[in-house]
């Protein structure tokens, strides 16, 4: 009987195998064109169908990772040699065992790496107008299911290759739109109507640190949970002009927290990709500072992983189903280190970009197939120096750690030089104690060098510091305020793959008691640098073209510390601890319990706690009475809310996270909250940070409705509105009449109404000084409220309210001018600003508190104006010094500037937030700025 099943299986086996190679269709046959021809983009539904016929094939297993926003399947392909297949399971397991590198002793290590084979992961389509991404990926999944060479095999027999599509959504939207024109040569990518994720777009590669989004969520599972691979690779467009390509490695300034052998991991796959495309004589790769791509950031799908010691790749290509053209950059012409090989002008067609991206994916592949063992080992190699960095006093190096030690031995040789001492008499080292891992070659005494260096002492009395080192642990106590909110911080990190243990019993560390539920996460885990990068502030040096003069921008945010965009409380421990700690299980993702206790006429809800306003929306969506208590309650803050007690709200209230208390009757100033209709600003071809409100009021509960520059213009706005919310962008300049260049893409250009489908014309237009600003002005002065973030506090200016801009100086001729780039330069960073939490707009705030600023407006306000009450100042810098984390050139510019504030209008107010208080749906920490204004109160 057991004999013949497994005849029987065989054989069905045999079958399958040649039935499969007869009915997996090229390409051509199943779109009806080959990948790559001119015009043609295949739509996410074709696509999806297509992987479906190559799951036939006993190379590949298609696994669903999850939903997307718009509910569409997202894939993942999972293609190795059918031996392989049957031990997938064993080469997860030894992947990311390694890859946690816990536990293991080196011999174990070394057998694993023997035994495993190397796990790549290779996506397409994350930015999806860039289309070579997803059409790369289905000729690779085609290719690698059906080329027999030797090279391939040999790839099969070696490596487990996770192909992902990375924004399904994106894609279906964007093929469409192209291929919408039935006349092929009129085919155009331009003006596509929205967003090609649905809330944030293009930033859907900013979401990998917090994974706000569906797709993000499910990619991360797979990266940082499930499988962690040595290799990934993140395919994007476009390079510099004149160039092919740009690929790794990548500029500086690369983070100091990474581990070198990723790095260098990272040139070692590069040199293979490179050095490949040479062979194959494809000409115009470059790398290095021959474009702008750096490793400084976190956050984006290929950068997080570098702070998880995987080796992630960037590609940026040209190309695009409309054949275009390499142009001509003479400066790009004669090879150099970034440019070994350029390219020459020349015609460029979609499949050249298709080959080079096979070619290049094929050339990671080979170089995991030849290595994997090695790349397995070196994973581990990382993880297991993190365990031992993490596991001992260590000093991590940073910009503002060296800039120290110059300013100690600059300090000291001045004062040698006034009172004729010796430079080593004259200092003491504090700290410099008997750190382990401290230079023991060299004498702290040692003179320098003729000519050069610095004694060695001005090293030791900084970087050896004991109050200097790095924490060997973070302990986050359940008994903070806006304990949801903190969850979320640590379920942030669990997405990533982090390891964290949960207090069973209250306990004492250095002191301090912290009670039961309390989250710690320690530093000896393998991937410590992101640990280490989401509490820590970012040093970014201070990176300019030549001394004195302009600065080079970084690639995206200079600094984004989680913990202190979301306002959470943490302690850092510099000596090792222990307590009854349980650790979670890798990924499994935490919630908050409910709790009610008292037995009152009414309930209390924090206004400090963001779940308050989930569940107040909640509470007013049912019809239950709600009201604000403008001076708090015992120990509650300004401005919470008072809920009748009710079998109904109480219900609403099990639900909420949070911890409920229960108060006698209605302090009599409580106020009723009144629900308010809200507007949110949006355009024609999406607005990024539009769609991340529209996320977070999804999330927190608020019905808020698009309001594009049409509705606007067609005024009656309080008709429709009590309060209208413009994200940074929308309004524009005074003296940019047109609003023209305030934001970018189809908003700026515009296509013509009849270019477009009927459907998308009212979201066309903009917000203009002539036409909008009037209508806007009547609706705050019939009592309509206008909240403003970033650059929309431009508003104050079209109104001629009394502020001014903060950041001038004087010109030559006596009168104010913006400041330049070499006196102040802030790009997205984290400062500390000064609040009047006693405001209706700033309850629930600290008084102190962390704000996203990226080159935001600050305002000078007439100290008159103030006294009369025309406006009044919400937010300021107190100080010279408000850099938290991230660069701040010329922060004491800052001082005493005012970086919000609020000003009647007729019945009605305007907001201004010069801060990015929403900023990408990350800082929690001020998010009530924002929901404050979102509610109407009566007596
Ligand atoms: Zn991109």
């Amino acid at each position: 009987m057991f004999r013949t099943t497994l005849l029987a299986l065989s054989a069905a086996l045999l079958l399958r195998v040649a039935a499969s190679a007869q009915t997996i269709p090229t390409p051509k046959e199943h779109f009806g064109f080959n990948i790559g021809d001119d015009y043609q983009l295949a739509t996410f539904t074709q696509t999806e169908a297509y992987v479906k016929k190559l799951a036939a094939s006993p190379r590949t297993k298609l696994t669903v990772i999850g939903k997307t926003e718009e509910g569409r399947d997202q894939f993942m392909m999972i293609v190795t040699s059918p031996e392989n297949h049957k031990k997938l399971a064993r080469y997860q397991e030894i992947s990311t065992k390694l890859a946690r590198a816990e536990g293991l002793t080196e011999q174990q290590a070394r057998a694993m790496a023997e035994e495993g084979k190397a796990v790549v992961w290779i996506d397409g389509g994350l930015h999806a107008t860039e289309t070579v991404g997803t059409h790369q990926l289905i000729e690779t999944a085609y290719q690698l299911v059906s080329r027999n060479d030797p090279e391939t095999m040999r790839i099969l027999d070696n490596v487990v290759i996770l192909l992902t599509h990375a924004n399904p959504d994106g894609q279906e939207l964007v093929s469409n739109w192209y291929m919408r024109n039935p006349t092929p040569e009129k085919r155009s990518l331009d003006n596509l109507p929205r967003l090609y994720e649905k809330y944030a777009g293009h930033d859907n590669n900013r979401d990998f640190y917090i994974m706000n989004l569906k797709e993000s969520q499910n990619i991360g599972r797979q990266l940082f949970v499930d499988w962690i691979p040595q290799i990934m690779y993140n395919h994007h467009q476009r390079g510099p002009a004149g160039s092919v390509l740009a690929g790794p490695p990548y500029r500086d300034p690369f983070n100091y927290v990474f581990d070198p052998l990723m790095i260098t991991g990272i040139d070692a796959v590069g040199a293979a990709m490179y050095n490949r495309l040479n062979v194959e004589n494809k000409p115009g790769y470059t790398r290095l500072n021959g474009s702008v791509f750096s490793t400084w950031y976190n956050g984006g799908l290929r950068t997080t992983t570098h702070f998880h010691n995987m080796i992630g790749l960037l590609t940026e290509i040209v190309g695009g189903p409309t054949p275009e053209n390499i142009p001509l950059i003479p400066s790009r012409l004669i090879p150099n280190g970034n440019t070994p090989n350029p390219v020459t002008p020349q015609r460029w067609k979609f499949r050249q970009s298709i080959d080079y991206s096979v070619s290049l994916n094929y050339a990671v592949l080979d170089y995991a197939a030849r290595q994997h063992d090695q790349l397995l080992y070196n994973i581990y190699r990382m993880g297991k120096n993190s365990i031992e960095r993490g596991s001992q006093d260590y000093w991590t190096l940073s910009p503002k750690r060296v800039e120290s030690i110059n300013e100690l031995y600059q300090a000291d040789q001045k004062k040698a030089t006034s009172t004729n001492a010796t430079p080593t008499s004259s200092t003491t080292t504090p700290g410099s104690t008997t750190a382990p891992g401290s230079t023991t070659a060299i004498s702290d005494q040692a003179p320098a060098p003729r000519g050069e260096g610095v004694p060695v002492k001005y090293f030791t009395a900084v970087l050896k510091d004991s109050s200097l080192r790095d924490p060997r642990g973070y302990i986050i106590p359940s008994n903070q305020t806006d304990w949801p909110t903190a969850v979320k911080f640590v379920n942030a990190l669990i997405k990533t793959g982090i390891q964290v243990q949960q207090a069973t019993a209250d306990f004492s560390v250095a002191g301090k008691t912290y009670p039961l539920g309390s989250y710690v996460v320690k530093l000896d885990q393998a991937f410590r640098p992101h640990v280490l990068d989401m509490f820590e502030p970012q040093d970014h040096p201070n990176d300019f073209q030549y001394p004195g003069g302009p600065p080079i921008r970084p690639y995206d945010a200079a600094g984004w510390t989680l913990a202190y965009q979301m306002n959470v409380d943490f302690d850092r421990l510099l000596t090792a601890f222990d307590g009854p700690f349980k650790k979670l299980p890798y990924g499994e993702l935490q919630t908050p319990t409910s709790k009610m206790s008292g037995s009152g006429a009414g309930y209390v809800l924090n206004s400090q706690i963001n779940n308050s306003f989930i569940a107040v929306n909640d509470l007013l969506k049912a019809g239950i009475d709600v009201y604000r208590m403008p001076t708090g309650s015992g120990k509650v803050a300004a401005g919470s809310f008072y809920v009748p007690t009710s079998a109904k709200a109480k219900s609403i209230l099990d639900a909420s996270g949070m911890v409920v208390t229960s108060t006698g009757k209605r302090p009599g100033s409580a106020k009723k909250v009144t629900p308010m209709r809200i507007g949110l600003w949006d355009t024609y071809g999406g607005s990024m940070a539009s769609g991340w409100v529209r996320w977070l009021m999804e999330q927190y509960h608020y019905p808020a409705q698009l309001v594009y520059a049409q509705d606007i213009d067609a005024g009656n706005l309080k008709k429709k509105y009590d309060v209208i919310v413009f994200v940074t962008r929308a309004i524009p300049a005074v003296g940019n009449a047109r609003g023209e260049n305030e934001y970018g893409g189809a908003a700026t250009r515009g296509p013509k109404p009849e270019e477009i489908p009927a459907d998308y014309r009212p979201w066309l237009g903009r917000i203009t000084a002539d036409k909008s600003v009037p209508q806007l002005r009547q609706f705050m002065e019939a009592g309509g409220q206008v909240v403003t973030i970033g650059t929309s506090t431009n508003l104050a200016y079209h109104l001629d309210l009394p502020v001014r801009n903060a950041l001038v100086d004087m010109g030559p001729n006596g009168q104010e001018r913006p400041l330049n780039n070499e006196k102040y330069f802030i790009p997205g960073s984290i400062l500390r600003v000064a609040l009047d939490s006693t405001q209706q707009a700033t309850w629930g705030m600290p008084t102190l508190t962390d704000v996203y600023f990226d080159s935001s407006p600050v305002f000078k306000l007439a100290p008159e104006a103030i006294a009369k009450g025309l406006v009044k100042p919400l937010m300021w810098f107190p100080n010279d010094k408000p850099l938290r984390s991230g660069w701040a050139w010329g922060q004491a510019y800052l001082r005493d500037g005012v970086t919000a504030f609020m000003a009647p209008v007729g019945a009605g107010k305007l907001y201004a937030f010069g801060p990015e208080i929403t900023f990408r749906a990350q800082a929690h920490g001020t998010f009530k700025l924002l929901f404050n204004q979102l509610y109407g109160l009566t007596e």
